[in-house]
């Protein structure tokens, strides 16, 4: 049987050692061995050789997991637990697909539907509905981690911005910057300190054309795999050329860099290899001259740049000449944002954020003056909520700049 239809030999490396479990932040949180990558790496295989049925308990155990991949980077044998639980969330969601359900469910199927198809690919549906959630959220009508928050108004165009710092939109340049769904509407200034950046190591830099609005990573984590493919081929053909794509959001990187197995074509996999992260691409390239500012930093690292990307350090030779850096001790456990992982799981995800804030404070995160620094805008938004100053590693770098942004 191949229920789920996962890779045999993916299934079967797990060797059930349970070195991975201090790292899972589900596990941690409840303690249970379904809520840990073991568990439902061992629910997989029952289910995929016929043993268990897809039931409501085993869709829980896939749906409550972050897709953090801190259990990936733990594990001695190499498990590739993102290719498995990315293919078991496909799987799952043909299966819902395919049957009738009762009817609270196949509403949230409608918004869900609504979300990913409507709202996320469509950068003018987002931005107004940007707007409405805002406006709500200031009358108190929906709860603060449904929107913005304190990230402002979204603004209604890209074209301001363009013109203020003469950027041009599906032209060659010197090198790409990935603007995105969620973050060019609710935190376009980190793109505007990614841009001054770029500039200031002498990148014409331009932004994607049309059809670049979504990199599909949220519909890859929802098991939404045919709509992930469509977005990440109008994402490519947005950014021709052979120019490198500098990328400001963890996740969205982390999309982009994995477009070549999502996809399966060498071109995917030649536009993956010209995919940066902004830290490791501006470092690579020689980081400007930057002051001391005298301020500390705590480095929080999203877990799509350090278990995926593994481009992590890279924010630290960025940061280390302006900034006095401290890490926190927690081996980068996850914050528990996860794409739309709060949304969705808002009990686990708030109990897997205390412990992040918990290790964040004992870091210092919260004495006066002390800034923390995250390269993901859902960590950036969690963190925020929880009472951190946040900045991203491109607002702090041009803040350091010597020459000082063009
Ligand atoms: S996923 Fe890796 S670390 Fe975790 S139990 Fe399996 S073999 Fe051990
Ligand atoms: S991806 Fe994260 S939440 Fe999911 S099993 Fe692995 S460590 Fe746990």
């Amino acid at each position: 049987m191949n229920i789920l239809g996962l890779d045999d030999d993916e299934l079967i490396s797990c060797v059930g050692c349970g070195l991975c479990l201090p790292h899972c932040p589900t596990y941690r949180v409840t303690g249970l061995e379904i809520a840990s990558p073991r568990g439902r790496i061992a629910a997989m295989r029952a289910v995929e050789t016929g043993v268990a049925p897809i039931d409501a308990p085993f869709v829980d155990a896939m749906q409550e997991c972050v897709q953090c991949r801190g259990c990936e980077a733990a594990c001695p044998s190499g498990v590739p637990f993102g290719h498995l639980m990315e293919d078991t969330r496909a799987a799952l969601e043909l299966n819902a697909a395919s049957r009738p359900t009762a009817l609270a469910a196949r509403v949230r199927r409608g918004l869900e539907w609504i979300g990913y198809r409507v709202v996320l690919p469509n950068h003018r549906v987002l931005i107004a509905l940007s707007w409405l959630l805002l406006v709500a959220q200031r009358l108190h009508l929906v709860p603060k981690r449904f929107g913005p928050q304190r990230f402002g108004p979204p603004l209604l165009t890209r074209s301001s911005l363009m013109t203020k710092l003469d950027v041009s939109s599906g032209a060659l340049g010197d090198a790409w910057l990935f603007t995105g769904c969620v973050m060019d509407a609710w935190q376009r200034p980190t793109h505007l300190a990614a841009l001054q950046v770029l500039q200031a190591t002498g990148l014409r830099v331009a932004v994607p054309g049309r059809g670049g609005d979504c990199c599909g990573a949220l519909h890859e984590h929802a098991g939404r795999r045919a709509e992930a493919q469509h977005l990440a081929r109008k994402v490519m053909q947005s950014m021709p050329g052979d120019a490198p794509i500098v990328v400001d959001s963890a996740g969205c990187g982390a999309a982009l860099k994995q477009y070549g197995r999502l996809l399966g074509t060498e071109a995917a996999t030649d536009f993956s290899r010209r995919v940066f992260d902004f830290s490791e691409f501006v470092v690579q390239r020689g980081v400007p001259a930057t002051r001391a500012t005298g301020r500390t930093v705590v480095v929080q690292d999203p877990c799509h740049l350090r278990h995926v990307q593994k481009s992590h350090m890279a924010v630290r030779s960025l940061l280390s000449d302006g900034y006095e850096l401290v890490d926190t001790d927690d081996d980068g456990l996850c914050c528990g944002a996860g794409g739309a992982y709060s949304v969705l799981q808002p009990d686990l995800s708030r109990e897997i954020a205390m412990r992040k804030s918990a290790a964040l404070r004992a870091a210092g995160a919260d004495r006066p003056g002390v800034l923390v620094c995250s390269a993901n805008p859902g960590c950036a938004m969690q963190l925020t909520q929880a009472g951190f100053s946040v900045q991203h590693p491109a607002e702090l770098l041009r803040d350091a700049l010597k020459e000082g942004p063009r």
